[in-house]
């Protein structure tokens, strides 16, 4: 029998239980994505700002004991700050936590995969938006798909799966590549999950509607759905083959009733809906004014009780998300 959390549970005021946390590591990237860094970049927080590990480490150990069975790394591009693979050494062995894992725009995951397992990290998503070189750099602005699919091969090479693909669609630009997404990785171990993409502060795009991603899908393949919630995501089996298809549709409200996440940014604030909220809590103020654990939890139970039902964003973009991806943590 799995034993019960040292501290109650957190449970927001809608009755939901929080299970999963996703902790963005730094706000700095490598990359220059148009749909999550504007193309001036953004003025990233002074270091000291930032949650140094320690207190990522402390604050992973309280919010395990409060329930939370699952942490993604995020960021900005978690893998560059400095000494990443020690954090995931020192966050692996939190008990509670039975998935650790990460989010990463794959530009070394060549070379830093085996160590990255072998520090206990589970599992890996990794952020890729197009097949082809010129449509990733127009994307990324700065990225190398040569560098990412290395990083991939690796993974199945290592026989680290399953693991998740992340694909954001972006009309106009690679919105008729889902096909040849499926087709590609159709025989390895993992999920193929197509994202609408999030209007943070970006003018004139439109959301590629998935009837769209769908119909490109079958044209080569037959999907069928899968039994069984995932997060926002709805997952296909693609009919013959080894590989996952998702869905993931973080505009429309559907799984708001059912979300069981929030967010820590890097500076330590607890953001719990991705759409904009004014009262965000700032943990790391409370961790760097006292050692007492049970004032973390209590600032984390305050926080908890502003997140809201669900966005105010509709599909057509209206009611713009505040800020940018980059800094929120994806
Ligand atoms: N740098 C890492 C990466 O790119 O995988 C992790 C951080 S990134 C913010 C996390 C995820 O958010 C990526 O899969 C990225 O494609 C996605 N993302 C960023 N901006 C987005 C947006 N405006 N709408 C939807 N997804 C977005
Ligand atoms: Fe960087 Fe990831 Fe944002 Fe791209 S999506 S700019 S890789 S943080």
């Amino acid at each position: 029998m799995v034993p019960s959390p040292p501290r109650g549970p957190i449970v927001d005021p809608f009755g939901r239980r929080i299970r999963y946390v996703r902790v963005s590591v730094t706000d700095r990237c490598n990359f220059r994505c148009v749909y999550c860094m504007p193309a001036a970049g953004i003025d990233v927080r002074p270091r000291a700002e930032m949650l140094t590990y320690d207190e990522i480490v402390r604050l992973a150990g309280v919010l395990a004991e409060m329930g939370v069975d699952k942490i993604r790394l995020t960021g900005g591009e978690p893998t560059v700050r400095r000494d990443f693979v020690k954090l995931v050494e020192r966050l692996s062995p939190v008990p509670g936590l039975r998935t650790l894992t990460m989010t990463t725009n794959g530009w070394n995951l060549a070379e830093i995969a085996r160590p990255l397992r072998d520090a206990g990290m589970t599992r890996l998503n990794v952020s890729i938006d197009s097949l082809r070189p010129d449509r990733f750099r127009t994307l990324s602005r700065v990225g190398e798909l040569g560098a990412v699919l290395r990083g991939i091969d690796t993974l199945v090479d290592m026989g680290w799966t399953p693991f998740k693909l992340n694909v954001v669609m972006v009309q106009g630009v690679n919105d008729d590549e889902a096909g040849e997404f499926v087709s590609r990785f159709a025989d390895v171990d993992c999920e193929v999950r197509f994202i609408e993409w999030i209007p943070f502060g970006v003018e004139g795009w439109r959301l590629v509607p998935w009837r769209d991603v769908r119909a490109r899908i079958e044209e080569r393949h037959r999907l069928e759905p899968l039994d069984g919630a995932d997060g926002p995501a709805a997952r296909f089996a693609v009919v013959g083959r080894r590989a996952r298809v998702g869905r993931i549709a973080a505009l429309s409200h559907q799984f708001c009733s059912a979300c069981d996440r929030v967010r820590v940014t890097s500076d330590g604030s607890l953001k719990t809906c991705l759409a904009y909220e004014p009262r965000m809590v700032s943990l790391r103020d409370v961790m760097r004014a006292t050692h007492d654990d049970d004032a973390l939890e209590a600032a984390i139970r305050a926080g908890i009780a502003h997140k809201p039902l669900s966005h105010a964003c509709d599909e057509e973009g209206e009611g713009r998300f505040e800020g940018a991806m980059v800094r929120i943590g994806g």
